[in-house]
């Protein structure tokens, strides 16, 4: 038989999504993000944006042609490595055809210059995502699919890559991102905010946040931290967070050190009842509480450190957070943790359908930010403790962020993982509590 050499293969479009289960045309085949540079200037009165984004990506097969995600917005032009490139629109598809194909297992560099006035999409529980104007500028949570608003992507969280944002506003803004901010330019109008967010980020947490806010510099247990907090809210934002700390130095005690070299927090004007762990920064509406804080904080390492790997996923996320909020409550006394468990077991009859009739493993899109995937996915990692005890637990956790630090991972390599460290057979354990639609017998 002939072998062919590298690169000599059938050269195809790349795929124009990852067949994610839940969101089959999120992200796309055939390539994947290094980083992604973002230069974006924004005018609060119009709420138009002009930006430029340059994809450093590798190719993973011959590519004749190849995808982005993003929706609404004005593509100018498109090059791939300099050359100008031919490009479509199609739903929320942006199909690029290089001059020349691409071959496999080279890197490549795509620069989508674009602009117009960004609008939000709904989620599939009915929320709006992605860039959202507020009174006086405008802020980016994007879970799941909000990215695609904001700046052509390879939209999944499969796809991890760091982040450089250069962003414009008028003098009177300040604007915030993700990681460290690296410069500000001021002219007489304008300022310009360079912020680098060196460790992998999946696109939906990545954002950018424009108000007239107070950025407030500090240090979080000697991690350098950004805050941003409004002005006629500044003395109570500030208290809320105050304990960031606090938070990080315990949750690293149980979970291995805080993953990422900044931290901080971002208030929005109104979105009350909001918050998205938007990577070292999460985003918080006004009115927020301090365990929402806790919540977010915890998803550093549960959903940002550590990604899904397909959204059905999304109670590795959800239910580790949740059950991270009772962690904090009760400072890991197991007499605290069983009394939250029974109180949500013996849940009130009103709770039966959306607790216990939902799979956490598989709640569907609609009844991914439900009620089960937050609770019945903390009730699950809680029963899981109370089955195995604290030190075999608690080393599951510390392995599973140090394993996938940085990247992806799936309920059953979960699974698997927590059967290798307990030495039990553990399938039907989970297969009752993530997957059976009605609830789990036999607990306290
Ligand atoms: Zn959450």
């Amino acid at each position: 038989m002939v072998v062919a050499p590298p690169g000599a293969a059938a050269q195809g479009p790349g795929a124009a999504g990852l067949g994610d289960p839940y969101f089959p045309l999120a992200g796309n085949g055939g390539y994947q993000v290094d980083h992604y540079e973002i230069a974006l200037a924004f005018r609060p009165r119009s709420g138009r944006v002009r930006a430029s984004v340059a994809i450093s990506a590798v190719s993973t097969q011959a590519l004749s042609a190849f995808n982005l995600d993003l929706r609404g917005l004005r593509v100018g032009s498109v090059t791939v490595d300099g050359a100008p490139a031919a490009f479509r629109r199609s739903g929320s598809e942006l199909t690029v055809t290089p001059g020349v194909p691409i071959a496999s297992g080279r890197p490549f560099q795509v620069v989508v210059a674009y602009g117009g006035r960004p609008h939000p999409v709904k989620s599939p529980d009915g929320f709006p995502t992605g860039w959202l104007p507020t009174r006086r500028g405008a802020f980016v949570a994007s879970e799941p699919r909000g990215a695609i608003t904001w700046f052509p992507c390879n939209d999944h969280p499969a796809d991890k890559a760091s982040f450089r944002f250069t962003v414009t506003v008028p003098r009177s803004r300040v604007a915030v991102a993700n990681g460290a901010l690296e410069s500000v330019t001021r002219s007489r109008r304008a300022r310009t905010y360079v912020w680098r967010a060196p460790e992998p980020v999946a696109t939906y947490l990545a954002t950018v946040a424009i108000d007239r806010y107070r950025l407030m510099r500090g240090s979080a247990g000697g991690i350098p931290s950004w805050t941003a907090v409004l002005h006629r809210k500044a003395r109570h934002q500030r208290f809320v967070l105050r304990p960031t700390a606090r938070v990080l130095a315990r949750f690293g005690s149980y979970f291995g050190a805080y993953p990422f070299s900044t931290t901080g927090g971002i208030s929005v004007d109104g979105f009350d009842g909001v918050a998205l762990e938007t990577q070292t920064r999460p985003i918080y509406g006004t009115g927020f509480k301090r365990i929402i804080v806790v919540h977010e904080l915890a998803h550093q390492w549960f959903g940002d450190a550590v990604s899904v790997r397909s959204w059905q996923d999304i109670w590795l996320n959800e239910g580790f957070a949740t059950w991270s909020e009772w962690l904090w409550r009760t400072g890991g006394s197991d007499r605290g943790l069983r009394r939250i468990f029974r109180r949500l077991y013996h849940a009130p009859r009103r709770f039966k359908r959306a607790l216990w009739r939902v799979a956490p493993g598989d709640p569907t899109p609609k009844k991914m930010f439900g009620l089960s995937v937050y609770n019945r996915g903390a009730l699950t990692l809680e029963a899981l403790r109370q089955l195995i005890g604290d030190p075999v637990f608690y080393a599951i956790l510390r392995r599973w962020v140090a394993e996938h630090l940085y990247g992806n991972a799936s309920t059953a390599e979960f699974v698997a993982l927590a059967e290798a460290e307990s030495g039990r057979e553990l399938d039907r354990f989970f297969a009752i509590w993530l997957y059976q639609q009605k609830k789990p017998r036999g607990w306290q």
